[in-house]
């Protein structure tokens, strides 16, 4: 069996019509059940939750967007990131998602929530509000600084990328040891944009010491197809770090991280492999916070 549990609606709008693109092609390309994993951040109910995370200097959303180019790393850039996206209603998605299932269509209602030290208890809140099916714990901000963010100029400047990398796995095991969520997205993103670390570096004691952070709390770890499309050009994880994980008995979860139809399921055949190459023989899929081990492929 194949499965999607990662992708966003966010491009069109939460109906059926645009829904339904995203499950044609999934039945296209062989994959049996969807997950729908929309941004914490594009709902009210998150922007009020999550407060200002992105440092202790207060900076308001009203004041934010009158600075007219805050610099990348800064509260103020955060700050106008964060809050320009947010607006849309959870009620209004969890209905679409869960009146689709409910109509005996295979897709299941998920999240992908960004994970901040000190912000879990209103993660935790959030996700109270909607009976999802599972939910996705990603790092793609190191304090005010978000690293992935493709197009942004000077975005990594003056950045040691050894300490990058450490901070970022040091994160991505505090988010799976908070019981939040059943996966881990995209492992190894600090490396979207290519940067690779030195040799002094020990990115294998990293890869292990996630990997021993996925299994104590049970989560699931994502094999995504979205760092093909990236300038790094590689799935996440990276096999040594997919090895550490399967290794240790760490469950499997599949992952385009599609923002379009067109690219659900898209590359899994590569993902597949890889998977299969570190031994993995199941894939994961979630019912009301459950795991249900399937057959891989
Ligand atoms: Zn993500
Ligand atoms: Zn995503």
């Amino acid at each position: 069996m194949l499965v999607d549990y990662h992708m966003h609606l966010e491009r069109g709008p939460f109906t059926p019509e645009w829904l339904d693109r995203f499950l044609v092609v999934a039945q296209e390309r062989g994959v049996a059940e969807i997950g729908i994993s929309e941004h914490i951040y594009r709902f009210r109910e998150a922007q009020e939750a999550y407060g200002a995370w992105w440092g202790e200097v207060a900076v308001s959303p009203d004041v934010a967007p009158t600075v007219a180019t805050p610099a990348p790393g800064t509260a103020a850039f955060a700050a106008r990131w964060w809050t320009e996206r947010g607006g849309q209603s959870l009620n209004e998605y969890t209905e679409l998602v869960r009146g689709a299932a409910a109509r005996g269509l295979p897709v299941r209602l998920g999240i992908e929530a960004d994970f901040f030290p000190g912000a879990a208890r209103a993660i935790r809140a959030v996700l109270a509000r909607a009976p999802f099916d599972y939910a996705i714990g990603s790092v793609h901000w190191i304090g005010p600084w978000g690293f992935d963010l493709l197009g942004v100029e000077g975005l990594w400047d003056g950045r040691d990328v050894d300490e990058m990398y450490r901070q970022y796995f040091a994160l991505l095991g505090q988010a799976a040891r908070s019981g939040l969520f059943q996966i881990m997205a995209h492992p190894d993103l600090i490396k979207v944009l290519g940067h690779r670390p030195s040799a002094a570096l020990d990115v294998e004691a990293l890869y292990a010491a996630a990997a021993a952070a996925f299994a104590a709390s049970g989560v699931a770890v994502e094999v995504s197809t979205a760092g093909l499309r990236k300038p790094v050009g590689e799935l996440y994880p990276a096999p040594a770090f997919l090895h550490a994980c399967a290794r240790r008995g760490v469950p499997l979860s599949l992952a385009s991280d599609a923002h379009r139809p067109e690219d659900v399921g898209l590359d899994f055949d590569r993902a597949v492999a890889l998977a299969r190459d570190c031994g993995y023989r199941e894939v994961s899929t979630f019912v009301g916070g459950a795991r249900r081990p399937m057959p891989l492929g």
